[in-house]
Parts: structure tokens; sequence; C-alpha cells
């Protein structure tokens, strides 16, 4: 699919990503999120479904399947 960015001549390729959500306060990093990634500027777009699970997995607890340092930018 073509990128939805103006001006831009990349397409969506299918990529697994870090999704990265704020949640009560808390940052959840979510691993190999399936997505559609532009090839050329980078914009990420997620299918209905994909959306849908993300939503349902805020409405659960989250079970990290392992923890992570999180490093401020400043
Ligand atoms: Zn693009």
């Amino acid at each position: 699919m073509k990128c939805s960015i103006e001006g831009c001549s990349g397409v969506y390729e299918e990529r697994k990503i870090v999704h990265t959500i704020s949640h009560k306060g808390q940052v959840i990093v979510i691993g190999h999120v399936p997505s559609e990634v532009c090839s050329v500027c980078g914009d990420v777009l997620f299918k209905p479904e994909t959306v849908r699970h993300l939503e349902e997995l805020q409405k659960t607890e989250f079970r990290p399947a392992r923890t992570i340092p999180l490093y401020e930018y400043a």
C-alpha cells in the first residue's frame, strides 16, 4: 500500500515493531506488534484488529514477559 503522507513516495511494509503506551502512569512497552511501516518516512499504521488487541491488552492486567530499563532523554 502506498504511503498516506502527502508527497511521500514510499510504500508500507509489514514489520513487527516495539510499541510504547502510557498506561495508568506507567510506561508499557509491547514488543513484536504487527504494523505497516513506510519504507521512506517511517510512518506507522496499525490494522484495526491490532488497535483492538492493544486496547484489549490495556483492559487486562499487564503481565510483563520481562522487564527492561527505561532511559530518559533529558
Ligand atoms: Zn511515507
